[in-house]
């Protein structure tokens, strides 16, 4: 029989010290309760953790959970672990590998974090055999599908795997997939088209702004003058992380950089450094980001086109956690695009519907001379408010600003140029 509410209730506010469900958290619980495979498409912060948490604690057994990245499983499981929950990895980089494979088949785990290289194992899935299993999450799961923004083949070895154990529900969890991603993703991992549950994607107190990039420093002094708060700026290569963050230092602010050529304990101490700042500004690859649970950062910005309106709508959905107003400043150029259509000619064939797509899905965010909000909420499938009166077309009267007319003049010369 389903749990009554006051038992979820009572299980949220032991376990998490949470007083209410946020969105569709209860619902996708309930349905797990019930063994009911789901896809969960829920924004970044929203708590995709703890639907597959609550009812790992909940119920006899060990929910198995598949994670694309080391950082991010340990993040999870420290995260867990302070709740009081029996959480452990299996990863090269965990040692006790032996003690957490005993205390999986004891029935002693409530968690276990896993890449899907390992799940997909011969001697991974005789474990499986003997443990107690209560549920498969599947963290990330855009990775499954060739439409979504980072696919992972090792994904795919994931449904054969599952399918053996027909009795064990499956939740999905995404924070960014688009209409087409997601019926990729309930076909790959055998979740029923009922199972579908996506959440509210609107973060009215983020401010969207898009603009050309002429002279980016004097572009991104103006903005954090404007934002004293935390915030990030996200550039695409090493070597212009090291420019900006050199440049932007010269504003008096503090300033970090933050990419994968920094050793992992400077990487490390950055990252905490801005975590616990009032004021910081971290320049970073896109390297920077996951897994980080900072509410009050003020603002996100790109010095560049960013790879896909997931990704941007991602990266800037750091921004205002704690729900005051922040911004979003996007910089492009003419030549981001022209770089990105010259990539989309080297992608294997199969991909190149998908990647051309999402290059024009992003080019009609920047051209648009409408709503920014509206484009970015119909890509996630969501109806749009009549005019956000929160991004840059909304707020500047038109024909004052003709920036949006020269975009979209630049952009039609030089990315839509050859395109059939
Ligand atoms: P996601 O994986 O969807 O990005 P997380 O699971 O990491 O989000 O949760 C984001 C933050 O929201 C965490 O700090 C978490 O503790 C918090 N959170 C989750 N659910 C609730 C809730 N019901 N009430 C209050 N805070 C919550
Ligand atoms: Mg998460």
């Amino acid at each position: 029989a389903p749990p009554a509410d006051s038992v979820l209730h009572e299980a949220l506010h032991a376990t998490f010290g949470f007083n209410a469900f946020r969105g569709v958290q209860e619902q996708v619980v309930r349905r797990i309760m019930a063994d009911r495979s789901t896809l969960a498409v829920m924004p970044t912060g929203a708590g995709k953790s703890l639907t597959y948490q609550l009812p790992a604690v909940l119920r006899e057994g060990t929910c198995v959970v598949i994670s694309p990245l080391i950082a991010l499983m340990h993040d999870q499981l420290r995260s867990a672990e302070a709740n009081g929950i029996r959480a452990a990895a299996l990863t090269s980089a965990d040692l006790d590998r032996e003690q957490t494979i005993e205390r999986f088949r004891a029935g002693a785990l409530d968690l276990l974090y896993v890449a899907p290289e390992r799940a997909s194992q011969p001697h991974f899935r005789e474990l499986l055999r003997r443990a107690p299993l209560t549920l498969f999450a599947i963290d990330e799961a855009h990775c499954v599908s060739e439409w979504g923004h980072d696919f992972r083949p090792d994904y795919r070895l994931l449904r054969p795997l599952f399918d053996e154990f027909p009795a064990v529900p499956r939740l999905a969890l995404t924070a960014t997939a688009d209409a087409h991603t997601r019926a990729d993703i309930l076909a790959q991992l055998g979740i029923p088209e009922e199972g579908l549950i996506v959440a509210g994607f609107d973060r009215p107190n983020i401010r969207y702004r898009i603009q050309p990039r002429d002279q980016p420093v004097r572009q991104l002094t103006r903005l954090l003058g404007e934002n004293p708060g935390p915030g990030i700026v996200y550039a695409q290569t090493r070597s212009q992380v090291e420019r900006l963050a050199e440049a932007l230092a010269g504003t008096g602010r503090p300033v970090l950089a933050y990419h994968a050529g920094l050793p992992p304990e400077v990487r490390a101490a950055n990252q905490a450094a801005f975590v616990a700042s009032e004021d910081m500004v971290m320049v970073a690859t896109i390297a920077f980001g996951m897994g980080i649970d900072k509410p009050d950062v003020r603002f996100v910005a790109h010095a560049g086109l960013p790879k896909s309106i997931e990704a941007y709508y991602q990266e800037t959905g750091r921004a205002g956690r704690d729900g005051d107003p922040s911004v979003a400043v996007m910089l492009w150029g003419a030549d981001d695009f022209a770089r990105a259509r010259q990539r989309l000619g080297e992608v294997e064939p199969q991909r190149q519907a998908g990647e051309r797509q999402r290059l024009d899905a992003l080019a009609s965010l920047v051209e648009t001379a409408g709503c920014r909000r509206a484009i970015l909420l119909r890509h996630f499938g969501e109806d749009p408010p009549q005019g956000c009166g929160n991004c840059d077309n909304c707020l500047e009267a038109p024909g004052v600003v003709d920036a949006t007319e020269t975009a979209r003049k630049l952009l039609s010369a030089i990315y839509r140029t050859g395109q059939s």
